[in-house]
């Protein structure tokens, strides 16, 4: 019997086209098929970094859940607790990357073979036995199934006195309004222990404007450390003992989307390691920095040893 996970994820994974073009939605000059997933970037990106991953969810019987399958289990990912919805398709993204500007993105998510995962004895279990869950303001936004598993990993967490990380990832497009989305996503983000917004969602779910008050208003709920994200200006660390900063690492970015999934398995990699805060915060900037190097979202996510020459420079 392989070890249980010592850190365990779950959410939606989408199969991603990929289209670029002058114009959008005209015929394409170049075409490419990838995954997409928020959840699945940290899970492999802990998995790059040495930790033993699990990831719960839900595909389809087609060649997207397949590849999925294959890409997390190849990467090191345990997949033993990712099932295969036999009446719903993969969800999709189709991107059209125009050549200035920003890209068009359609989208199929809810009534996907992720929107249908209810909670189990199994997830119980996996989840029950981890040291870490980490959790997005994504998957609940799919069904009521998904929010209510939500809920209950974060609440099984706690009893088996394991962390928990939230990271809000607000796709306001997902929710019925703006003060369901705010609501919800502020709910589960005061049961975690370490909640990581960027600036500009931290602004719409708190009201607030500056790092420090947006993490005031998590820890006010009873948050231990909040870490906002702030693009190329690094990132802040507030919690009851004061705040650390840390400047961003200085990189040529290629593709910036799924530097937050990078900063995440960064941050949480170096505190199940109990590294001190302020190198925490390093290694986590560092993450997500090498992740903008290169094109989609989780092919940038570096190895351990990529990562200790990033960081001894
Ligand atoms: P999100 O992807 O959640 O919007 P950010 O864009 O703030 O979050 O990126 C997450 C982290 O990745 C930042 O806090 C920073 O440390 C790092 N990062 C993002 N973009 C860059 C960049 N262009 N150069 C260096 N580091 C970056």
């Amino acid at each position: 019997m392989p070890e249980a996970p010592d850190v365990v994820t779950f959410g939606e994974i989408m199969a991603m086209f990929v289209a670029t073009d002058h114009r959008p939605l005209s015929e394409v000059d170049h075409f490419e098929q990838r995954l997409a997933g928020a959840e699945m970037n940290v899970a492999v990106g802990l998995a790059r970094l040495g930790h033993r991953v699990g990831y719960l969810g839900q595909v389809g019987p087609d060649p997207f859940g397949t590849r999925a399958r294959e890409t997390l289990a190849g990467e090191g990912v345990d997949v033993s607790a990712l099932r295969t919805e036999p009446s719903a398709p993969t969800g999709f993204q189709l991107k059209n990357r125009v050549h200035s500007g920003d890209p068009t993105v359609v989208y199929f998510r809810r009534g996907s073979a992720a929107s249908s995962l209810g909670w189990s004895p199994s997830a119980h279990e996996v989840i029950g036995a981890a040291r870490h869950l980490h959790v997005t303001g994504i998957f609940p936004a799919l069904s009521a199934e998904t929010r209510d598993f939500t809920f209950r990993a974060i609440a099984t967490a706690r009893a088996a006195g394991a962390t928990v990380s939230f990271d809000p990832n607000l796709r306001p497009s997902l929710w019925r309004d703006s003060s369901e989305m705010t609501t919800v996503v502020n709910d589960l983000a005061a049961r975690a222990d370490w909640v990581l917004p960027g600036l500009a969602e931290g602004r719409t779910l708190t009201g607030a404007t500056s790092a420090e008050r947006i993490a005031d208003f998590y820890l006010d709920r009873g948050v231990s450390q909040v870490v906002v994200k702030l693009g190329t200006d690094g990132a802040l660390l507030r919690s009851r003992d004061g705040t650390l900063r840390a400047p961003a690492f200085p990189v040529r970015a290629v593709d910036t989307v799924g530097a937050g999934d990078g900063f995440a398995a960064g941050w949480i990699s170096a505190r199940l390691e109990g590294v001190e805060q302020q190198r925490a915060l390093r290694r986590a900037c560092a993450v997500g920095a090498i992740t903008t190097t290169s094109e989609g979202d989780m092919d940038g996510l570096p190895s351990r040893v990529h990562l200790d020459t990033v960081l001894a420079e």
